[in-house]
């Protein structure tokens, strides 16, 4: 359908709760910029009262800290917690270690095999090891995609911080991480997210990742990240999920029978997981902020309040659809295509509710809101780095190759394609433009 004839079919309806006339396009959810009828963000009922109170009152001191420019303290309560709950954790297993070795000391034949087995599992918990890249992702080097590394080369080292391994996914966002013993940085960008965004708003988003490398708070070291990572290594293994949906019912009775046997000691892992979820939440929100103020020194604040905006249109159902059904050659222009055909009123629509998020409690980001105050409220910073239109375009035909190179992959891309807000019993998303 071209755009002119989406536009002749656009109606005009009541709005059911406050009367004004509101636009209603073909296929899109209608609502209402009077009263926002069918504007609702999609946590509300997540959290109790306190929660809701409690997140709202500690986002307000970080947002005024980083506000004032108030420099991080280098211990808080927090940092003290969520250390000793990581000793807690290792002590834990140096007993549980201890435990395997003196049933092995035993030497008869049911404990020698209890024993392995304990300590088979402690050290599989606690090794420190590169998260296996999964098969729907790509790493990349400099023979397939030179001008996107070179372009991630320059920002890093304007940002004075190492060069990171790049993967490719085709997932509607980007993220950093570091991964294994020597904490390797690695870069996770989303093919649909890169194909909505302009030069300056991809130096934005590159910047904005790549300064988490600068991240040292206590509760994202290594030490207690690990300690982390060994609870949901136990979480994992006792659930026995394997075992209690195998197809052979004996099996699967086992599985249940174990998984009710070791309930006691999940509901104790999952406490601790909540737990260090409350202690670290408070810094993974601090370093979005920083890592927000520290892009500017490379990408400005110009375009970066419409980076923030356009990551929120992950939720246009109808970009998703694009994607999913192109073929491979024309994916990266199809949902180019489709974001510039989907009516400027859709997209109000989406970054409307995404203003209206509040701030919870288990959030590693702190709302969109709250970042783009942050980046409003300094003064403007132009770019240091501007990206010229020849660069980008070899960027954007790398990256139109992409979806060809991941072919042969599987593709979980879709898990989001049909994805709907539905509050009381109103479907709030668009799910297809034509
Ligand atoms: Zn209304
Ligand atoms: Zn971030």
């Amino acid at each position: 359908m071209s755009r002119q004839n989406a536009q002749k079919r656009i109606g005009k309806k009541k709005c059911p709760n406050c009367g004004a006339t509101i636009p209603s396009y073909p296929r899109y959810t209608p609502w209402c910029d009077h009263c926002n009828w069918n504007i609702q963000p999609d946590n509300v009922e997540t959290q109790s009262r306190w929660q809701r109170t409690l997140s709202q009152q500690l986002a307000k001191r970080l947002f005024d800290q980083m506000r004032a420019e108030v420099p991080p303290k280098r211990l808080t309560g927090t940092h003290i917690a969520a250390l000793l709950l990581a000793t807690l954790i290792y002590l834990f297993h140096v007993a549980l270690l201890w435990a395997g070795g003196w049933l092995i000391w035993s030497l008869s034949f049911g404990r020698i095999f209890a024993g392995a087995l304990l300590i088979y599992f402690s050290i599989r918990a606690l090794i420190i090891r590169y998260d296996e890249l999964p098969p729907d992702m790509l790493l990349i080097d400099d023979k397939q995609f030179p001008a996107l590394i070179n372009f991630v080369r320059e920002v890093a080292s304007r940002l004075d911080v190492p060069m990171p391994q790049i993967v490719l996914s085709e997932q509607f966002t980007a993220t950093f991480a570091r991964v294994g013993p020597k904490r390797q940085s690695l870069l996770c960008i989303g093919i649909p997210f890169l194909a909505l965004l302009n030069g300056g708003e991809l130096t934005s988003l590159i910047g904005h990742e790549l300064s988490h490398a600068h991240d040292g708070a206590r509760t994202r070291s290594l030490y207690v990240q690990n300690a982390r990572t060994a609870l949901e290594s136990w979480h994992a293994l006792l659930s026995f999920r394997g075992l209690a949906q195998h197809s052979n019912m004996a099996a699967s009775i086992v599985g249940v029978c174990l998984f009710a046997l070791c309930f006691p000691l999940r509901v104790i892992l999952i406490g601790s997981l909540r737990l260090f979820e409350l202690l670290v939440v408070r810094d993974s929100q601090r370093a979005e902020y920083i890592a927000d103020l520290q892009s500017l020194a490379v990408a400005g604040n110009r375009d970066a309040p419409q980076l923030l905006q356009k990551s929120c249109y992950r939720y246009l159902g109808a970009l998703h659809e694009a994607y999913a059904n192109a073929p491979l050659h024309q994916k990266y222009s199809a949902i180019q295509q489709r974001f510039a055909d989907i009516p400027q009123r859709e997209k109000e629509r989406v970054w409307r509710i995404a203003k209206l998020q509040q701030p919870k409690l288990s959030s590693s980001h702190p709302t969109v809101s709250e970042r783009i105050a942050l980046l409003k409220n300094r003064r403007d910073i132009p770019p240091a780095y501007v990206i010229d239109a020849q660069q980008f375009a070899t960027i954007q035909a790398e990256l139109q190759r992409c979806p060809q190179i991941l072919h042969g992959h599987e593709i979980v891309y879709l898990h989001e394609a049909n994805e709907t807000f539905v509050m009381e019993g109103v479907e709030l998303s668009a799910v297809s433009a034509d």
